[in-house]
């Protein structure tokens, strides 16, 4: 199949042949006719799959096609998004599927200076895409009206009602105008979405392609079982061991990212962080530098995980693995793209059971585990199935108290010593240092360091118990409050 077999026009097909995009995606066969067509859409598509083309280029024919010019402080199509970087994503999209057309796009996003969002916004624009937070503050200061709107999209609705946009849409869709098109793209259909999808779309095309279990298949995925607080350690080993130059790296909590991100740049990796706390365009610089390859080591929150298009990522590195099952596909759905192959690695504490659980029964496959010698867990991950249950093997009886235990007897029952760091191509002494856990100043505040200490008999805890070379001192064991 042809783009030009779906009906599009010549400047859009140029534009498709400009980028070498020879066939349609799944979801774009799909969704081109019916957008053309002026029907609503109802999307289970993910980050991806050519969706973003599926529903701008359509779109871009159609306000080519059908007047009337927009007026001041108008927009002809809304495409509402959960993130900034989404929005600065599907801005670009538009521009680039869009050469040649005279037409007039804005992004518009909370964090930044509302005004020149206003000043730009006078002139009116054909296609403006908004975070709903961002786009009800232009609307009450009157910045832009939706009288004109022809076309809605809802481009990842499942990310926007998990970060608590509910209201904002609801808002939303009370202003518009009620003869308009919908379309609604999200990786999961859950029931709020379906909820949502019935009050806003009417005799909606139905289009589900690539299911997140056949994304996820595409992608050699594996487990390490490890300490919560022996992760950071764990963590430089693999990037050393396994010569990672370019990875886009998961942790929980912004501490967390600046902690590892701390730990890569002592190592000699250039580095950046995405995060929520961090400002709007430290962030899109952060992900530009880590496009370009300017930046190897890109370490993020969620904030980071939907949505964001990196070509050619071929490493993902969940050192947490993320509350929400979903956002583990979204994860390393950044891997894989376009039918290449990636590696996804999550290193996994005993207190992530639940989730691995919950992310085996979302892809439905065990992701294989393999522990690295010298970080075996003291705390036992569980053992989880594809169904999503936690295994619990039967405690093994107690031994008997020994009175007067052996010091570091631990040490000595066959556990292979840590393995000190690997090579590096780029600063090899600085890395090994790292890995090795000398000359770092990261020594206090391993943010890694709270899981439940399993009680252990008086005296031998587990820092005691097994103490990997070279640890930076302090912190180790510590419960942060
Ligand atoms: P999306 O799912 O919209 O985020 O698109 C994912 C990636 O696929 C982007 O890098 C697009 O440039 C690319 N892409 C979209 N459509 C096609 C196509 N028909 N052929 C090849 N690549 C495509």
């Amino acid at each position: 199949m042809s783009f030009a077999s779906l009906g599009l026009i010549d400047p859009l097909l140029r534009n498709v042949q400009d980028l070498n995009y020879q066939t349609p995606t799944p979801v774009q066969a799909k969704a081109i006719p019916a957008v053309l067509g002026g029907k609503d859409v109802m999307a289970a598509a993910q980050t991806g799959t050519g969706k973003t083309a599926g529903f701008a280029l359509p779109l871009l024919q159609r306000l080519v096609q059908h007047g009337p010019a927009v007026s001041s402080n108008r927009a002809r199509v809304l495409v509402l998004v959960p993130t900034r970087e989404l929005a600065e994503q599907v801005l670009q999209s538009f521009v680039t599927y869009g050469k040649g057309l005279d037409l007039r796009f804005l992004v518009a996003y909370g964090g930044v200076s509302i005004n020149p969002q206003m000043m730009k916004l006078r002139k009116g624009v054909d296609v403006l895409v908004a975070t709903p937070g961002r786009l009800l503050d232009l609307n009450r200061q009157n910045a832009v009206q939706f009288d004109q709107v022809q076309t809605l999209v809802l481009d990842e609705a499942d990310r926007m009602l998990d970060l608590g946009f509910a209201r904002e849409l609801d808002a939303v869709f009370a202003a518009l105008p009620a003869r308009r098109q919908t379309l609604l793209f999200s990786a999961t259909f859950t029931d709020d979405i379906r909820a949502m999808a019935a009050g806003i779309l009417s005799n909606p095309v139905n289009i589900s392609v690539s299911p997140p279990n056949v994304t996820a298949s595409k992608i050699k995925q594996w487990v390490v079982p490890v300490d919560k607080r022996n992760k950071p350690d764990l963590f430089m080993h693999l990037v050393a061991e396994n010569k990672w130059e370019h990875a886009l790296v998961f942790v929980k909590t912004r501490k967390g990212v600046d902690y590892l991100a701390a730990m890569l740049d002592e190592a000699g990796y250039a580095v950046d962080t995405i995060h929520g706390d961090k400002p709007q365009p430290a962030r899109l610089r952060a992900l530009e530098r880590f496009k370009t390859r300017e930046v190897q080591m890109l370490v993020a929150t969620d904030v980071a995980a939907r949505g964001l298009d990196i070509d050619d990522l071929p490493l993902v590195i969940n050192v947490d693995l993320p509350i929400v099952a979903q956002d583990y596909v979204h994860r390393i759905g950044r891997t894989g793209r376009a039918g290449a192959s990636g590696v996804a690695v999550s290193l996994v504490c005993a207190d992530e059971a639940p989730q691995l659980a919950a992310i085996e029964a979302l892809i439905r496959q065990s992701l294989p585990r393999e522990e690295e010698p010298g970080f075996e867990a003291d705390h036992r991950v569980p053992e989880t199935s594809a169904t999503g249950e936690i295994i619990k093997k039967p405690k093994k009886p107690k031994k008997p108290k020994v009175p007067q235990a052996v010091p570091g007897a631990k040490q000595a029952t066959g556990k292979k010593p840590r393995p000190q760091g690997g090579e590096s191509k780029r600063k090899p002494g600085a890395q090994r240092a790292v890995a090795a856990g000398k000359g770092t100043s990261l020594s206090s505040g391993n943010p890694f360091s709270a899981q439940k200490p399993r009680s252990k008999p008086a005296g031998k805890t587990a820092a005691g118990a097994r103490k990997p070379a070279g640890k930076p001192a302090g912190g180790r064991g510590k419960r942060q409050p």
